[in-house]
This record gives structure tokens, C-alpha cells and sequence, in this order.
């Protein structure tokens, strides 16, 4: 039997870590060709490896997202060999630190936070818009549930702030394009345990344990968690699928 993304290339930004390379994994197996966005090369290429060694197709470009012309650069280098039809704004980063505190430090925090998490994906989307328009293609953006509250998460002004524009950005996009059959959706992942809180959940297990006690499935989520929906949203199973965001959550924002 085909798979759901046979025909497909996709590019995942952060695709070398966490839930970006649980996506890649996932829409490799479907049959997509994958290019592993990062500006990480050992975590792309290793993400790489895994996809070759399942017998997987997936290349590695080193991409840092804050660079808008390297992001035109690089789509316009995919563009020789083929148009992508998958997109995936994944990469972000997060740091939790009071807005009351070292105002040159808040400032860092804040420029650093909203050129990846913000800024990263308009440069990205835009560099390859004409690609994804071409091919009707499919954007899927990761937000958060921090693209509505950030109650259980304090200290963290500018992460909240990067993750309810990219759900303005999803809702945005989806309602320009959808003319041109692009559909543009958002994900909105729980605790997930990667690399981006494996410090703040070994050092304050209470922001975990706070965490929990929002979530009915009661355990924090893996990076495939985050892969299913992802391949529902860039597969035709979500052919009348615009504009929203699917909470992988373990069901978060229900109390
Ligand atoms: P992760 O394991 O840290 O992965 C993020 C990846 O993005 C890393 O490979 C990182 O590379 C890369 N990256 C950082 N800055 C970049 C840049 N300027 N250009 C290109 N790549 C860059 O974290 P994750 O949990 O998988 O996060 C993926 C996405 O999910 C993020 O947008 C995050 O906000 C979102 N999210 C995560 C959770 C969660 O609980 N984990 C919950 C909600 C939303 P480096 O090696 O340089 O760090």
C-alpha cells in the first residue's frame, strides 16, 4: 500500500531534535522525501541517519531560520531539483526567566525568543510561498498550549508572546491562501519531553507535577505523539482542513 505522503517533499525546520525529528520520521515512513532543516548539523544529520537506516529518502541542510536570506538561498537551491509541498515550522527555542528581572537579559531573551519562534517562521514561509503555492502544498506550524495560557507556565512573556503569533500567523495565512488550495494548520503540543525542558524538568519537577495535574491522560508526551497529527495535517486526510490547531496536549485545556 502507498504511503499517506508518497510524492511529497517535506521540510521540517528543527528537524534535527525532539519533535521536529519524530515528524521527519514519521512522514519519511509515509514515503515523503524529507530535507532535515537545523542549524544544528550533527542533530540533521543524525536525524538523517535514522531515516536512511529505516529505508527512509532525507538530506541535511544547515539552516539557521533568523537568516531570511539564507532561507531565500536555500529555497531557492531545493527549487533546481523539485518543489517542496510539505512545510513544517518546528524550530523554537524557550527560556524562562521573569520579565522583572536583569532588563538586559529580558531583552536578549525576548529578542532571541521572537527572531526563532516568530520571525524564524515568516522567514521560512515566505522564502518558500511560491514553492507551496505551486504544488497546493500544506504548512503546519507548531504552537503551543501556550498559544492561548500560560498559567502553568510563569516567567515566560516572550515564549507566550511567539506562540499566540503563530497562531495569528496559521489563521492569517490559511485564510489568504486557502484560493490557491494551500492549507496552513497549527499543532498545539503539551509537555512534551525533549531537549528544550530537559533542564527546567530536572530542576523544578513542581512545574511538572503542576503540569500533570491539568492533564487527564496524566503523562507527559513523546515526540510521536506530535508526529500523527502532523502527518494527518500535511496528508490529504485533512484535504478540508484549514486554519485550525489540533491540541496534542493529553487533553490540557479541557480543565
Ligand atoms: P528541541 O528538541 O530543542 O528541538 C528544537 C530544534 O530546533 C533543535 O534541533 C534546535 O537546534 C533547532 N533550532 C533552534 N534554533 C534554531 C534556528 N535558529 N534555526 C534552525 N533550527 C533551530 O525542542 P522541541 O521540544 O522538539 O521543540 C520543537 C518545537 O515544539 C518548538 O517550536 C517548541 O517551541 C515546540 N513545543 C515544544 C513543547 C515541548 O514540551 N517540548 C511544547 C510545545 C511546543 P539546537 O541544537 O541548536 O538547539
Amino acid at each position: 500500500m502507498a504511503g499517506l505522503l508518497e510524492g511529497h517533499i517535506a521540510a521540517v525546520t528543527g528537524g534535527g531534535s525532539g519533535i521536529g525529528q519524530g515528524i521527519c520520521q514519521a512522514y519519511a515512513r509515509e514515503g515523503a522525501q524529507v530535507i532535515v532543516f537545523d542549524n544544528n548539523p550533527a542533530g540533521a544529520d543524525e536525524t538523517v541517519g535514522l531515516i536512511v537506516a529505516a529505508g527512509g529518502r532525507a538530506s541535511a541542510v544547515t539552516l539557521d531560520v533568523t537568516d531570511r536570506q539564507a532561507c531565500r538561498n536555500a529555497a531557492e537551491e531545493i527549487a533546481k531539483t523539485g518543489n517542496i509541498s510539505i512545510l513544517v515550522n518546528n524550530a523554537g527555542i524557550n527560556r524562562r526567566n521573569p520579565i522583572t528581572g536583569d532588563p538586559a537579559a529580558v531583552a536578549k531573551d525576548w529578542d532571541d525568543i521572537l527572531s526563532i519562534n516568530l520571525d524564524g517562521m515568516f522567514n521560512v514561509t515566505h522564502a518558500f510561498l511560491e514553492q507551496l503555492r505551486a504544488t497546493k502544498g500544506r504548512v503546519v506550524n507548531i504552537g503551543s498550549i501556550q498559544s492561548f495560557v500560560h498559567v502553568s507556565w510563569p516567567n515566560s512573556a516572550a515564549y507566550t508572546t511567539s506562540k499566540h503569533g503563530v497562531l495569528g500567523f496559521t489563521r492569517a495565512l490559511a485564510a489568504e491562501l486557502g484560493k490557491d488550495g494551500v492549507r496552513v494548520n497549527a499543532i498545539g503540543p503539551g509537555l512534551i519531553e525533549t531537549r528544550i525542558n530537559a533542564e527546567a524538568r530536572a530542576r523544578n519537577p513542581d512545574m511538572v507535577a503542576n503540569v500533570m495535574r491539568h492533564t487527564p491522560l496524566n503523562r507527559p508526551g513523546k515526540p510521536e505523539d506530535i508526529a500523527g497529527p502532523a502527518l494527518f495535517l500535511a496528508s490529504d486526510m485533512s484535504a478540508y482542513v484549514t486554519g485550525c490547531i489540533i491540541m496534542a496536549d493529553g487533553g490540557f485545556r479541557t480543565i
